[in-house]
């Protein structure tokens, strides 16, 4: 622990902010695998109420979060990203009744925790002292099918945001390549685009699917009903049109768990043109601190290399650059199968969600609070209708 301090403290003492850093003070995590286990299944393990099972950054395929490890992040919202594995977990639905289940659950015993389900709720929870969890569903196929489905999850359960995209192309629309070994999860989309030469400003290999009609269909019924889309793992065909879905809308852009594309090399990172568009529309974003993800960031700071909390802090200040330093914070995607962020070179620290608060003083002070969140927030869920209205005038 000696070491993880000693490192947390010299990158405090680097940071100009006068302010006594607080450990996740007015955090917002905007993207988090609370309750994986429901949602993978074999070959996940770790339940959310069980012991954290992974022991360094370096471990991928464990549980990294549970009730004691969140209450110590000092994270006070808490974007939950619902989620099913395809092969894994039985029928879609169910695994995310699960996981909404155990968040229930978890709020029962833990009284100074809410689920919030409109930016009021989360205000009202705020103003009391209290801390929440945001439902968020990951991957809209498979479980936004029908009308029925509307009603349970988001009228009813409470979904507010949706990453309609995740890793494979599907009938609402194409999903952004990943970065090497990566783009295996979507072999037909890579393959296409790889054949066809489809390329970014910058030479980034991108895929050629857009939205499909049922996809529109659906970003139109999600407005309506006031929830907040998410462009994170859209392809860039994807998020032109919804980007002008969004901006006809007058609605803030949200990329809720994303990378720097200049260092990532990927379309599933955030391109130039895409902070401009988050920028102009007053959206949010949220950096994951991964070490998978912080790939080739340039950092003079970093101790053993690239990476680490240098690279994550060069990719928060630069992102703040473009779209405000009060509009990004992190999206941690813990549990998600990915190596977290390392605090030293031996690969023995930062391994689970407890530390998160460390990690965001450490990158860097004035970021996304709570207030900010409920703000941006507010411009979704108050006028949905009238957002419509808007969006369907073409
Ligand atoms: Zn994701």
């Amino acid at each position: 622990m000696k070491i993880l301090f000693g490192f947390l403290a010299s990158f405090a003492l680097q940071t100009a902010h006068a302010a006594a850093p607080v450990a996740g003070e007015g955090l917002v995590d905007l993207h988090a695998h609370v309750f994986m286990y429901e949602g993978f299944g074999v070959p996940w393990f770790g339940k959310f109420n069980g012991p954290i099972e992974v022991k360094s950054w370096k471990e991928k395929m464990g549980s990294k979060i549970n009730p004691e490890a969140l209450e110590k992040s000092g994270a006070q919202v808490v974007v939950v990203a619902l989620y099913t594995h395809p092969l894994f977990r039985g029928e879609p639905r169910d695994a995310i009744r699960r996981q909404i289940f155990t968040a229930k659950q978890f709020v029962k015993a833990h009284p100074h925790w809410v689920i919030a389900r409109s930016p009021n709720e989360l205000e009202q929870a705020h103003a009391a002292g209290k801390k929440a969890l945001v439902f968020s569903l990951e991957g809209a196929a498979q479980v936004l099918e029908t009308e029925q489905d509307l009603v349970e999850f988001i009228d009813q359960e409470g979904i507010r945001i949706v990453t309609l995209y995740h890793f494979i192309d599907d009938h609402f629309g194409g999903a952004a390549l990943m970065r090497g070994t990566g783009s295996a999860a979507n072999p037909l989309g890579w393959f296409k685009a790889w054949k066809n030469g489809t390329r970014d400003s910058q030479g980034v290999l991108v895929n050629t699917k857009g939205m499909t009609d049922t996809g529109r269909r659906l970003a139109h019924s999600l407005i309506q009903r006031g929830v907040w889309m998410d462009l994170s793992h859209a392809t860039d065909a994807d998020q032109v049109e919804l980007t002008q879905i969004s901006e006809k809308a007058q609605l803030p852009l949200l990329y809720t768990h994303t990378a720097l594309r200049k260092y990532l090399g990927a379309e599933r990172g955030i391109s130039e043109i895409q902070l401009q568009a988050v920028k102009r529309t007053g959206g949010i974003l949220g950096i994951i601190p991964s070490e998978d993800m912080l790939q080739d960031t340039p950092s003079r700071l970093a101790p053993c290399g690239a990476g680490g909390i240098p690279a994550l802090k060069h990719q928060v200040q630069e992102a703040g650059q473009v779209v405000g330093e009060d509009a990004v914070s992190l999206g941690s995607d813990l549990n998600a199968p990915l190596s977290f962020i390392r605090a030293d070179c031996n690969g023995s620290q930062f391994s689970d969600y407890s530390q998160l608060g460390a990690i965001w003083n450490s990158t860097q002070r004035g970021g996304l609070n709570v207030k900010k969140f409920v703000k941006v927030w507010s411009r979704v869920h108050t006028h949905p209708n009238e957002s419509l209205n808007k969006a369907s005038k073409k």
